[in-house]
């Protein structure tokens, strides 16, 4: 049995650059999971960040953590009211996508973020927009939406966005709109990783994705690898490798990917399994 890695995986430079500045404190917040996947936060949590899910929660004067995804300009301002310090770990990519948001809802454009609304970063990218974005995920979800679209419209997308939607979206959008301004704001980690992922999904028996279910980008993974046709399987943690294990017995070529929120020593846990097994 061979184990190959995919040459971009695991922890991006956002989650690395967020994660490092979190582990210098402790006795602070954490508006939300730093990064989505639950050992990290779980190290977080044992040095002494607690969670809130809101920020009234914690007291005047705290210092309060702002996680990687970002958040809408609501939270800063409500800090502010609360004389909070804050530790901001925003990705410089989902600052760029909350900016262009913000600029064009400005210019009097109609806007579409491409995302889940129910994940935190298209929230804050929302909030940018003055709450007028229109949050659409597939090309199917978005068809209503889009026949009754006004002559100008903008488009962003969640940095973690799979190109292949995102771009079937703006070609759909191409032929309907007469103003239409496009910003790919999906990260380059994102991208790298995507076509690390299905390059070597090609090339394998079967493709393990390393990353927890909470994580877009690694669903993503999952769902690009499995489109090759390639057997693939999403693993959060060690006990779900021991699980998956006796279905790689007869495969000769193994490829392991994991999500941008993957520390490595899940990644080396799983590995070893595969190695000793
Ligand atoms: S996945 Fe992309 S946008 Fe998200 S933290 Fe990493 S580099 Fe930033």
């Amino acid at each position: 049995m061979q184990i190959f890695i995919a040459d971009s995986s695991g922890f991006c430079e956002g989650v690395s650059a967020a994660y490092n500045k979190a582990k210098e404190h402790r006795d602070i917040y954490m508006l939300g999971n730093l990064v989505h996947n639950t050992q990290v936060v779980e190290k977080l949590k044992q040095q002494g960040i607690k969670v809130i899910k809101d920020i009234n929660e914690i007291k005047d004067g705290e210092t309060l953590l702002i996680s990687a995804h970002g958040v809408p300009p609501s939270v800063y301002e409500e800090a502010k009211k609360k004389k909070l310090k804050i530790i901001d770990t925003t990705c410089s990519w989902v600052k760029r996508a909350q900016k262009l948001a913000q600029e064009m809802v400005e210019k009097g454009y109609q806007l579409i973020i491409i995302g889940d609304k129910n994940h935190p970063e298209v929230k804050g990218i929302l909030g940018w927009s003055e709450g007028k974005g229109i949050v659409v995920s597939s090309k199917d979800e978005g068809e209503n939406i889009f026949s009754r679209l006004q002559d100008k419209v903008g488009v962003v997308a969640q940095t973690t966005q799979s190109e292949e939607n995102f771009n079937e979206i703006v070609k759909y959008l191409q032929g309907k709109v007469k103003d239409l301004i496009v910003h790919k704001t999906i990260c380059g980690a994102t991208q790298k990783r995507q076509k690390a992922a299905i390059d070597l999904a090609k090339k394998v028996d079967v493709m393990l994705i390393i990353g927890d279910k909470m994580s877009a980008n690694t669903k993503r993974l999952t769902e690009l690898c499995a489109k090759t046709g390639t057997p693939t399987y999403q693993i959060q943690n060690k006990k779900e490798g021991e699980e998956i294990f006796p279905r790689l017995r007869d495969k000769n070529k193994i490829g392991i990917t994991a999500g941008a929120s993957t520390p490595d020593w899940v990644i080396k846990e799983i590995c070893d399994i595969i190695s000793v097994s």
